[in-house]
């Protein structure tokens, strides 16, 4: 029998975004609220039997102004109150939201606590918006106690059912670093083009299992230092690769994703594989990553990406270009290791990327 004071307790944790934004009478643009009138749209959330607490930026920012500094307030609450919360709920823009979920998923190392980030497209006080489901969905799912593993040490109901930083929108939750904002327009405008979503919700929550990620043994440990001398570099047929000549003057670059063609191809173009060789020679990790909306880069499928292995380019796989760039923003924090970042890039670190067998 359950008792009342085993209520799940939330905590939200509100940094801005159109959720929690209305319009500004004078300019006409959005503008963040605060928080307090974010739940007063939301009435159902006293009813769920949550215990919810929630912490504010002051001020809520658009999410376009996130930076690695956010990413550490955000994990540093996460860390903080890790032992008094059964999870954690991020209410963020959706412009930047697969970096920070991104970000998270990497800096907090050994979670088994859920960090659901959320927000709209609309803001909650809209007729129309898709806010009110998003942030009572992400609640829910973040009190959802895992009814295979009751643990009574951790809480009183047993663990989370998720147990790893998502992304709740548009009816489905998403493993955070696999997600992607593909719409500017429509309700459901994250996707997680390669890897399936986590829970489906309809008039039910239908958990896939198996894709729940569950962390290797070890305590939870946060990864908080960002390089930010990091490019990304997208090619097009035409191009001038004097560009990539110039990025590459920048005596402290330490990093480029390249964005290429379908399975991870360049053109076949002398320049561009010399400047590739001289990154390589002055110690720049340069990781291959598809401009393509699906799949990932295969190198050595075709001639175009051979010469890639040959200047010591790092195949991203199936990551999106978002947890490619945050990954190696964040190795490249941690370690001057060349071959240590090279190895993790390779490695699946918090089911960002497939290993291909
Ligand atoms: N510009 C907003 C933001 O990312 C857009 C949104 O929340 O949907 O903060």
């Amino acid at each position: 029998m359950i008792e009342m004071s085993a209520e799940r307790k939330i905590l939200l944790i509100y940094t801005g975004g159109t959720i929690g934004s209305v319009h500004d009478p004078m300019t006409g643009s959005l503008v963040p609220i605060d928080f307090s009138q974010i739940t007063r749209h939301v009435p159902e959330l006293n009813r769920a039997g949550i215990s919810i607490d929630s912490v504010s930026f002051q001020p809520p920012i658009d999410s376009s102004n996130v930076t690695p500094m956010h990413w550490r307030k955000i994990a540093g609450v996460v860390m903080k109150k890790h032992e008094l919360y059964d999870g954690f709920v991020v209410l963020h823009g959706t412009d930047t939201m697969s970096y920070t979920a991104s970000a998270l998923s990497f800096m907090l190392e050994g979670l088994r606590k859920p960090v659901i980030i959320t927000g709209s497209q609309l803001p909650i006080g809209m007729p129309r918006t898709d806010g009110r489901e998003n942030l009572l969905s992400a609640v829910m799912l973040a009190a959802h106690p895992n009814p295979e593993n009751p643990d009574s040490n951790r809480s009183q109901w047993g663990e989370s059912t998720i147990q790893e930083v998502a992304v709740y929108f548009g009816n489905q939750l998403f493993r955070g670093n696999r997600t992607h904002k593909e719409s500017a327009e429509s309700l459901n405008a994250i996707i997680s083009p390669n890897f399936p979503a986590l829970v489906d919700a309809g008039v039910g929550f239908k958990f896939r299992k198996h894709n729940l990620y569950r962390a290797p043994k070890g305590a939870l440990t946060l990864h908080d230092h960002f390089e930010s001398k990091v490019a990304w570099f997208p090619i097009f047929p035409g191009m001038s690769f004097d560009v990539f000549e110039r990025i590459l003057d920048w005596d402290e670059l330490r990093g480029v994703v390249l964005g290429t063609f379908g399975s991870g191809n360049i053109p076949d173009n002398k320049q561009f594989k010399n400047l590739l060789d001289l990154a390589q020679k002055r110690g720049v990790s340069i990781v291959n990553v598809t401009q393509c909306g699906h799949g990932g880069v295969v190198h050595e499928r075709y001639a175009t990406s051979l010469l890639l292995s040959d200047c010591g380019v790092i195949s991203g796989g199936d990551m999106t270009t978002e947890a490619a760039i945050i990954k190696l923003m964040m190795l490249l924090g941690e370690s001057d290791d060349l071959s240590l970042i090279r190895d993790h890039i390779l490695k699946d670190l918090r089911g960002e990327r497939t290993i291909l067998e």
